[in-house]
């Protein structure tokens, strides 16, 4: 149980979207582990990494009920530049169902000005939403970061630069 007092039951999207790095699984593919819709074989000798982890949808109350990731096959986390989105494979277009794509939007107007990001990734292919328009981003390499182009704290241009030229 957690705060919310939420529980994640029948999901268990995040065993199969995010990558695991002690178990070496890459994000997308379902945890050798993961009895899908059941949980975890080894939930008592699971990693730190699934340990520690939690979806917004499980720790925010915020969030509502329509997100339950098995429901919406979309997991939500954050990350120091704001929101990320991954998609279900097998559902990468879940994003823009009603009312998802509208409260995303809405995330990215209210993002604005507290410089939050809004970052769907579907597959390997991420879009930067922002309150005017969708910056396909195609494939992110863990090495590169997102750099915005702002204009009157609008967002013009999206381009990828290697994290290790951003610290020079
Ligand atoms: S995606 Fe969220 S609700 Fe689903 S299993 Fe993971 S932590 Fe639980
Ligand atoms: S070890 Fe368990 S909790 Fe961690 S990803 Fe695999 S199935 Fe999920």
């Amino acid at each position: 149980m957690t705060a919310t007092g939420r529980q994640c039951g029948d999901c268990t999207l995040c065993c199969k979207v995010m990558a695991i790095e002690e178990l070496a699984k890459p994000a997308n593919t379902w945890c050798p582990h993961c009895k899908p819709g059941r949980g975890c074989r080894i939930y008592p000798g699971r990693p730190m990494e699934c340990r520690s982890f939690s979806c917004v949808w499980l720790a925010n109350e915020l969030l509502e009920e329509h997100w339950k990731p098995s429901r919406s096959k979309l997991v939500l986390t954050t990350s120091e530049d704001g929101l990320e989105v991954r998609c279900d494979p097998g559902f990468p277009d879940a994003w823009r169902k009603v009312p998802f794509c509208n409260e995303l939007r809405e995330w990215a107007i209210s993002g604005e000005t507290l410089d939050m990001t809004v970052v769907v990734i579907a597959g390997q292919r991420m879009t930067l939403v922002t309150p005017e328009r969708e910056f396909d981003l195609g494939i992110v390499g863990p090495d590169e970061r997102i750099v915005r182009e702002l204009e009157d704290g609008k967002v013009v241009n999206v381009t990828l630069a290697k994290a290790s030229d951003l610290e020079r």
